[in-house]
Order: structure tokens, then C-alpha cells, then sequence
């Protein structure tokens, strides 16, 4: 029995496609004996593991060594088949007759419609190892529609979802987290996107635990998101990227401005990886073009004093994390890109940071070079918060962190973070100016409809004072005292 694999055929399940694409990477296009195109996926799934062990050799009547294989990590958590050996008893000691041979066994024996492709072929019962998510349903149906159990299969979906395990994008957190990327699109574009955008990453980085390099990975989905597309907007626009031209063209069509339309849609799967791999959460991403454009905005403004923009804005986001003992919290990044990626308002979190990890830092410092700028674009921007009256916040929250500083008074400033109502964040401005002397900028204390300060809501007007006026204290603090 054969399979055909071209890329004019696509199954419209991101899954199958991924596979597809394997096989056309491995194989070419044109039509293929079953049993070869499945050995020929497992010669790479199946990998030494570097130890060895006996078996008794009949015909020597001899102890042998062979090197032991097993599924190469991170399949060998959704691929659980393990060999069936012929054993015997020799001195009460169970001994191997042979080694164990790691196989998968396909079998066709009925007709009828493919659950994926829609093909009327032979079919098969989907097994965990080739379509992990029919598998079971309950984890993944309200993600993925559609699915249940006893899915069937016709060869070619079947050998797809094998290959997949060598086309997905993974990294693992230690041994804390698996992440698991895979794009879905036409299969012209995700073939592209393997030839030469990700199996030259892979080749061309030292990748520890995972085979795609992210600017930065942490336990959380949407973190380790960002990390991912930074490193891929990286490749796009600068010039120490590695890509050959037809992958910077590739990424090109997917972020930039093009006239047509490539529909590309980013999977992500986070879980815990014990024996098998306990989903904990999933995301599907597709605004690349606006984080670009947001993207190409921070470059911008950083360009004027940064040698390396892009650097500045990867270790940006890296700093919001914190140390706790042996390993790094990195919540705040997380929910900051979260932020970031559903074009939603980060500054709660940012204030969180500063006052809940940075401020207790045994010498805090203030956030890093051009921090404020890249998020204070973003609230012009993104947010549309009022130019005149980001201003006056800045300069007032400058002043007032300053000051406080110099009253080595931080109090005040987590009374401010603390306000709950207007009346409550009215109180503790009116306190700083009977403690401090200064004078509160009329703009700030004019309230209008819905609670709503120059068309921004107070909380967002307290939050953003709070995190200037944190900031200014801790920049001022790690300044040298004049003696
Ligand atoms: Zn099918």
C-alpha cells in the first residue's frame, strides 16, 4: 500500500500538516511504500541512549552487548510503545534473547472515511503516537473542535501525525515545563518556514533542551511566546541575522505589510512533563503583523541611543523576574507578555514588579535602560493614552519619587500603589503635597464622567504615577551620593 505526499494537498488540521511537511522534506513528492516511509520516520525517533546492556545470544550460547535505544525525548512522552523481547531464565535471572527492536505497528484491515482528511482509504484507530490529541479529547476538545475518541485515520494522516514529532518546535524548562510551537498555514508557507527558517536555526545555535532558540524562556505559555517570536523578528530585520534570503522572504510574508495575505496561526502547548505530558495550558497566536509594526516602533526610538536596539528590548523583558532560591520567578514576565501579545494594558503588572519584586531587592535598582520609553509608546499607542497627560505624569511622578527619596520616605509611594478609589488615591496626593511641599498638577485632580482623568480611567492615572514615582526613587537611590 502506498501514500501520496505533495504540498498541493493539505488536510487543514495543523497537526497532520506539520507532518506532511516532514515527510515531503524527507521524502519528495510522489507516491511511497507504507512500510519504508515508517521506517523510515522511526530510524530518527528512535536514538541511543548511551548506556548498554546483555543479551543472551542463542546460537553462541554467549552474553552480548547491544546499546540500548529508547524514543528520542521530548516523543518518548506521547510515544509509550515499548518492545516486546523474547526473554528466558538463566541462573533465575530474566535475560533478553535479543535487542529489544523499538517498532510501531500499522495495520489496515478495514475501509472507510478519514476523520481528518475526509479520504475514503483504509483506516485505522488513532493511536496516541500519531494524532496525540484524539487521543484524549477531554484535554484538548475546548481548544481543538471536532475530536473524539476513536478517531480513524487513513496511511497517509497516520504517517503525518508520526512525523510531526520531527517537525514541531519544542523547549523544555529543565525539567519543570515543556513548551510545544507549531505553526499552521498553507503547506508551502510551514515547508518554507522548516527549510529555511527553522532547521537552520536549530543547526546554527547551540540549543540546550529544545530545538528552536527563544530570547528568553521561563514555565508560562505566554513568556516563552514572546521569547519565540523576538528570536523570529530578530531574524527578520537585523543584520546579524543567519537566514539564508528565502527565509528572511518567508518571515517577511508572515510579519510584514504585504498585499497578500498569508493566514498563519501560532499553537503553543505548555505542560508538565512526567511520564507523559500533563497539559496545563494552550494558545493560539495570529497578530504577527501588529507586533511587528509595535516591533519596528520600539527599534526605532531606541536607535537613537542604543548600539544593539534589539538587545535593549530583549533584556527589557527578561528583567521582570525575580530570584527565589535555586530558580527565577518570572510571573510579572509573563503576565506582561500576555499583555504585550493581546494588545491589553501591562502597567498593573509593571507596578506589581516594581513593588512587590524590585523594591525589595536588597539594592534595587531602578528598570532597565529605555523600559519607560518602550511602555510609554506603547500607552500612546496601543492604549491611546493622552500625550499631554503622560507627560505631566512623568514629570510629577519624577518629582515625586525623587523627593520621597530624599526623604528616604518609600511609604508613600506604596500608599500610592494602594489606592483603591479616587478619593483614596486624592487623599494620599493630597498627603505627599502637605509632607513634601509639592504641588500636585491641576490635570491630575480634574475627575470627570465614569471616573475618568483627561479620558484615561483614575487607576490607569494612579498606576502609571506609581510606577514613574517608583521608578525615580529607585534611580535615584542607586545614584552615588554627593558627599
Ligand atoms: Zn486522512
Amino acid at each position: 500500500m502506498e501514500i501520496s505526499i505533495e504540498l498541493s494537498n493539505p488536510t487543514g488540521n495543523f497537526w497532520i500538516d506539520n507532518g506532511l511537511v516532514v515527510l515531503y522534506d524527507k521524502l519528495g513528492e510522489g507516491d511511497f511504500e507504507i512500510s519504508d516511509v515508517l521506517d523510515r520516520i522511526l530510524e530518527e525517533l528512535v536514538v541511543e541512549t548511551g548506556n548498554t546492556r546483555e543479551y543472551f545470544d542463542r546460537e553462541t550460547g554467549q552474553f552480548k552487548k547491544y546499546r540500548k535505544k529508547n524514543w528520542k525525548y521530548p516523543t518518548n512522552l506521547f510515544i509509550k510503545s515499548t518492545p516486546k523481547v523474547e526473554k528466558t531464565k538463566i541462573n533465575n535471572k530474566t535475560v533478553y534473547l535479543r535487542p529489544p527492536q523499538y517498532k510501531l505497528k500499522l495495520e489496515f484491515k478495514k475501509k472507510g472515511v478519514c476523520d481528518i482528511c475526509g479520504n475514503t482509504d483504509y483506516v485505522t484507530d488513532a493511536k496516541m503516537w500519531m494524532f496525540p490529541f484524539s487521543v484524549e479529547p477531554s484535554r484538548f476538545s475546548n481548544f481543538y473542535s471536532g475530536l473524539k475518541e476513536g478517531t480513524r485515520l487513513c496511511p497517509r494522516c497516520a504517517l503525518s501525525g508520526l512525523a510531526t514529532y520531527q517537525g514541531w518546535l519544542w523547549k523544555a524548562q529543565g525539567r519543570d515545563k515543556l513548551h510545544i510551537f507549531l505553526f499552521q498555514s498553507d503547506l508551502k508557507t510551514l515547508f518554507k518556514l522548516r527549510a529555511n527558517v527553522f532547521k537552520v536555526l536549530e543547526v546554527q545555535s547551540e540549543i540546550k533542551g529544545g530545538n528552536i532558540p527563544l530570547e528568553f524562556s521561563g514555565n508560562y505559555i505566554h513568556e516563552v511566546n514572546l521569547g519565540l517570536l523576538l528570536t523570529l523578528m530578530k531574524e527578520l530585520s537585523s543584520n546579524e541575522s543567519i537566514l539564508p534570503d528565502e527565509g528572511k522572504r518567508i518571515l517577511e510574508e508572515i510579519f510584514g505589510e504585504w498585499d497578500v495575505e498569508t493566514p498563519i496561526t501560532l499553537f503553543t502547548f505548555s505542560g508538565t512533563p512526567g511520564k507523559a505530558f500533563n497539559m496545563d495550558s494552550m494558545m493560539e497566536f495570529s497578530e504577527f503583523r501588529t507586533l511587528y509594526r509595535l516591533y519596528k516602533s520600539w527599534i526605532s526610538i531606541l536607535e537613537e541611543y542604543s548600539d544593539n536596539p534589539h538587545r535593549t528590548i530583549v533584556n527589557i523583558f527578561k528583567q521582570f523576574t525575580r530570584r527565589e532560591g535555586n530558580s527565577f520567578n518570572t510571573i510579572w514576565r509573563e503576565y506582561i507578555s500576555w499583555a504585550i501579545l493581546e494588545l491589553r494594558d501591562p502597567a498593573k503588572y509593571i507596578e506589581d514588579y516594581l513593588y512587590d519584586a524590585r523594591a525589595k531587592d536588597e539594592n534595587p535598582e531602578a528598570l532597565s535602560f529605555g523600559s519607560l520609553d518602550i511602555f510609554n509608546l506603547y500607552w500612546k499607542e496601543v492604549i491611546n493614552m493622552d500625550e499631554k497627560l503622560m507627560t505631566v505624569l512623568q514629570n510629577f511622578g519624577h518629582k515625586l519619587g525623587k523627593t520621597a527619596r530624599e526623604a528616604n520616605d518609600m511609604g508613600i509611594l506604596y500608599s500610592l500603589r494602594n489606592a483603591k478609589n479616587p478619593d483614596d488615591f486624592f487623599r494620599v496626593l493630597n498627603d505627599a503635597q502637605f509632607r513634601f511641599e509639592l504641588t500636585i498638577p491641576e490635570d491630575i485632580l480634574k475627575i470627570g464622567k465614569g471616573e475618568k482623568i483627561m479620558g484615561s480611567p483614575w487607576i490607569r492615572v494612579k498606576t502609571l504615577l506609581s510606577i514613574y514615582a517608583m521608578n525615580s526613587y529607585l534611580w535615584t537611590k542607586s545614584q552615588p551620593q554627593e558627599v
